[in-house]
């Protein structure tokens, strides 16, 4: 057994345990105890986190494995087994960021989903992985553009089937392109590409699978559509109108993962071969500030996600995305902090076990040296352990 012991609380983030400091005891990969300091716990191992702000693992809803964040052109270019081997190293640069969950929303070859069994099998260290494999897709111009990403389906019974081929090969949960891409040539962010009656049959297919879908979704009408259809998470959710957020009040059902990183990133600088995602970010750049602030004053529960992967994100700067939301949605660090943990659990039907400290949960924990409250940057510059399944991995 392993002691944390001197450890400072975000009170929010811990259940059960009123004190804003305590010692948590670890059983394997579990927490068995959270008391107060100055506990007696016998010959358990001991760490002495002296008043480091002791957090749940991170939660980053929203990335890609076999991206690597540099020119798309060249990561197509390179083979399914040099993507799977990049794609360990990436998994690792996650992890030591403090992302010990993360969702993988598209991987070409299916990569993610191997990679989430060899992880789990503790062949690689690694984040949780929750992986959708190929992305479900309408014939669009701009898909071979990333070789290998796509399950290319039009109509229900097209629909069906790809869901069926992405469950066989392990998948999660269902990703699809309700919209153009930013990062697809010809594609337009703002244009619903699949109907509604095939957005329902993604989600029928994805239900009778008991699993849920993730609908890539910057434009106002298809993420309307999504919504009707019953899908689980809106990703990038850039153009919300006020009648969107008002069909996603009080709503149980979907919830939107905002990814200011890429749009942020893709703005700001891209390489010479990617250039034409630059003036398509920029496009849609103050419709995500005013649309997601919107959201946030309307009280939406909301996940956090990055794209990390997606050209110009690094992995393992996941962190990045913690003061941009602060600094472009002027949103509270507490509130993004919970985005990060608790709320991206729930979000993914994983509070069961993760998400916040409480006895019984997977000791998935994270110490900064700062108080994040004080400087949200701390996630970036003052991570000092990751504990991931029980073990300190840094
Ligand atoms: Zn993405």
């Amino acid at each position: 057994m392993l002691v944390l012991k001197n450890c400072n609380f975000l009170g929010e983030l811990v259940e059960g345990y009123e004190n804003a400091t305590g010692d948590i005891l670890i059983d394997g990969d579990r927490i068995k105890s959270i008391a107060p300091c100055g506990t007696d716990w016998e010959d358990a191992e001991t760490v002495d986190m002296a008043g480091k702000y002791v957090l749940p693992g991170l939660f980053d809803l929203h990335i890609h494995l076999t991206l690597s964040g540099g020119e798309t052109l060249v990561d197509n270019a390179k083979s399914p087994v040099q993507q799977a081997l990049d794609a360990v190293k990436f998994a690792n640069d996650t992890l030591m960021a403090g992302f010990t969950t993360v969702r993988d929303v598209g991987s070409s070859h299916n990569v993610a989903i191997e990679l989430r069994n060899a992880i789990n099998a503790g062949n690689f260290p690694g984040p949780n992985i929750i992986a959708s494999g190929k992305i479900v897709t309408p014939t669009e111009c701009g898909n071979d553009f990333f070789a290998g990403l796509y399950n290319e389906a039009d109509g229900r019974d097209a629909i069906w089937k790809s869901v069926r081929e992405e469950m066989k090969a392990g998948a999660d949960f269902i990703k699809i392109m309700g919209t153009g891409a930013v990062m697809n040539p010809g594609g337009a962010p703002g244009q619903p590409i699949y109907t509604l009656d095939e957005l329902r049959a993604v989600v029928e297919a994805a239900r009778f699978k008991d699993t849920y879908v993730a609908t890539h979704c910057h434009g106002t009408q298809a993420i309307k559509n999504s919504i009707i259809a019953g899908v689980r998470t809106l990703e990038h959710a850039s153009i919300l109108d006020d009648e969107a957020i008002e069909m996603l009040k009080d709503n149980d059902t979907t919830y939107i993962v905002p990814t200011l990183n890429i749009l942020h990133g893709l703005a700001d600088s891209v390489p010479e071969t990617s250039i034409f995602m630059k003036a398509k970010a920029q496009s849609v750049l103050e419709s995500l500030r005013v649309g997601i602030r919107k959201a946030y004053e309307a009280g939406l529960t909301m996940g956090f996600g990055t794209d990390q992967g997606a050209t110009p994100l690094t992995h393992g700067e996941n962190a990045d995305e913690f003061t941009l939301r602060r600094d472009f949605w002027d949103m509270d660090e507490m509130d993004i902090i919970k985005q990060a943990t608790i709320d991206s659990a729930r979000i993914v039907y994983k509070d069961q076990d993760y998400g916040t400290l409480k006895e019984g949960k997977v000791a998935d924990i994270i110490a900064l040296d700062k108080n994040p409250l004080e400087d949200i940057s701390a996630f970036k510059y003052n991570l000092v352990n990751v504990i991931k399944s029980g073990v300190v991995v840094k």
